[in-house]
């Protein structure tokens, strides 16, 4: 394994280019800073450049030459191997993980140990069939197709899954022999630097993964520009992902776009409602509400909404919010205190504007040093409103009351975003209806929004995902390309 220099205690980390940590051609470094104790220094990453990227494409580009040509089973291998890695070092990279994103321990290391199925699930991807046979017109003409990796992957990254996002892009790509430069996002890069180091210690030849961190204008404007990146894959925000889409689209790259989300769960005057309350309780305030698909709203029957808002504060009031180093603690802080500033703006701004307060959105003293923030719950919020329709990325939750199942629908319909949906009932038909009806790539009946799942599609519609799906099947479709091939004897028959 690679020695990192340490400064103020902190390792240094370079570019990963061709096999080597190597410092940025602008010799500058930016700090990487613990949301839960801003005094802590986690590690110090390289400020790419422009320059940094072209390394990385060039060492990419050779790598393909062989990478592409390399056999299915040694491709297996290394990424069992690392996968093996991660496993043995989950407790490691879980703890920077929560150093440097926040989420509770038990999430970064369940996070960590997930990265490691989803390797295997790629490892396992590479001795499946590549392709198909056809019937032929012509009775001597064998007809078929063979998937072929692209070239050269650009891929960016958010903060909020610092392992699992950087491996559900990566894995598949190394599977099917594509070579990667890659952007982490810079609030939470280390554990890119972790991936990249399982893989390099599983045999991962040089230059096939490189890893460029810094300014998103700078690397990722340098990545996503670049011809010898025949292929994007991003996933962030949706402003961030429609600036990506215009400059891929300009230059014809292929372009998978992974972004936000307004998740509503309706619930129904039929459903269990403990049950109900503790799911949406999960699946808004667990990793602290910063999920895409984390719910953000609960349509909820009016004849139940009292009561229901009565369960979730319950629930809410009891979460530990604390040191997420601590294993006791049930929420960490946010990703930085501009997030949680933020997050405070849109609760006084939703209190103005008439929704009821019922709990939560304080800053608290005994947690000063850190991005915490108290989780919050408003009830009687309308559907029009901007808690009723933007993502606001934090443990804030809203009671949208509504009379009955078509209006719940239009109500779960109204925003720009469609990722993913939640319905509680106990009835079949609403249920099949729902699931009919609901405009989100992915539904969910009696269980929270949030929640994945490696071999089956990711991705939302409308503006949450302009049409991407991730992972599984989806992946092959978006890392690889068809080739169809006539082939015919040497002398007609
Ligand atoms: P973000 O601000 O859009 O940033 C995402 C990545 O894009 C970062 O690496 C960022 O770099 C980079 N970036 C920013 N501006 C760029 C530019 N002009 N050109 C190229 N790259 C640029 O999102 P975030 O705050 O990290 O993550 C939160 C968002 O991600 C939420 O909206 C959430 O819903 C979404 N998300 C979606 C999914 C999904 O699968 N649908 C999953 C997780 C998160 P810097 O970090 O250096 O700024």
């Amino acid at each position: 394994m690679t020695q990192h220099e340490l400064r103020d205690g902190a390792p240094v980390y370079g570019n990963y280019i061709n096999g080597q940590f190597v410092p940025t051609a602008s010799g500058e470094t930016f700090e990487v800073r613990n949301p839960a104790d801003r005094d802590e220094i986690v590690a110090h990453m390289a400020k790419g450049t422009a320059d940094d990227v072209n390394s990385a494409i060039e060492a990419a580009e050779e790598a393909f030459k062989s990478w592409s040509r390399t056999g299915a089973l040694q491709r297996a291998n290394i990424l069992y191997k690392a996968a093996d890695l991660l496993v043995q070092r989950a407790n490691e990279i879980g703890r920077d993980l929560t150093r440097e994103e926040g989420k509770t321990i038990k999430e970064g290391i369940g996070e960590t140990l997930r990265a490691a199925n989803i390797m295997r699930y790629y490892a396992g991807e590479t001795l499946q069939s590549n392709g198909d046979v056809y019937p032929s017109a012509n009775p001597t003409t064998m007809l078929y197709s063979i998937r072929e990796p692209l070239g050269v992957v650009g891929m960016i990254t958010p903060w909020n899954f610092p392992i699992a996002i950087p491996v559900w892009k990566v894995a598949p790509a190394l599977a099917f022999g594509n070579t990667i430069v890659f952007k982490p996002a810079s609030a939470a890069p280390l554990c890119t630097m972790h991936m990249v180091q399982a893989l390099e210690d599983a045999g991962l030849p040089a230059g096939v993964v490189n890893v460029v961190t810094g300014p998103a204008g700078a690397v990722g404007d340098a990545i996503v520009n670049d011809p010898r990146v025949v292929a994007i894959s991003f996933t962030g925000s949706a402003d961030v992902g429609g600036h990506i889409r215009a400059l891929a689209a300009a230059r014809g790259a292929k372009v998978q776009l992974e972004l936000g989300g307004k998740n509503p769960a309706i619930v129904l005057a039929d459903a269990d409602m403990q049950h109900a309350a503790q799911q949406v309780m999960a699946g808004a305030m667990n990793a602290t509400g910063q999920k895409c698909t984390a719910t953000s709203r609960a349509i909820v029957d009016r004849r139940i909404a009292s009561d229901f808002t009565a369960m979730l504060q319950e629930r809410i009031s009891k979460l530990v919010v604390g040191d997420p180093l601590d294993e006791a603690t049930q929420m960490g802080p946010l990703i930085d205190d501009a997030s949680a500033d933020r997050v405070v703006r849109e609760i006084e701004a939703a209190r103005q504007s008439g929704a009821e307060f019922v709990m939560g959105g304080e800053r608290p003293e005994a947690l000063a040093g850190g991005a915490f923030i108290t989780p919050s719950l408003f009830t009687n919020v309308t559907s029009d409103s901007r808690m009723g329709q933007e993502e606001f990325f934090g443990p804030l939750l809203g009671v949208i009351p509504v009379d009955d199942m078509d209006e719940a629908i239009a109500v779960a319909n109204s925003v720009k975003y469609g990722l993913s949906a939640s319905i509680f009932t106990s009835d079949l038909g609403t249920a099949m209806r729902f699931v009919r009806e609901i405009h989100a790539g992915m539904v969910h009946v009696n269980s929270e929004t949030a929640g994945a799942e490696y071999q089956l599609p990711f991705g939302g519609y409308k503006a949450s995902s302009s049409y991407s799906r991730e992972q599984g099947k989806a992946a092959v479709e978006f890392y690889t390309q068809t080739k169809t091939v006539f082939m015919d004897p040497p002398t007609p028959a």
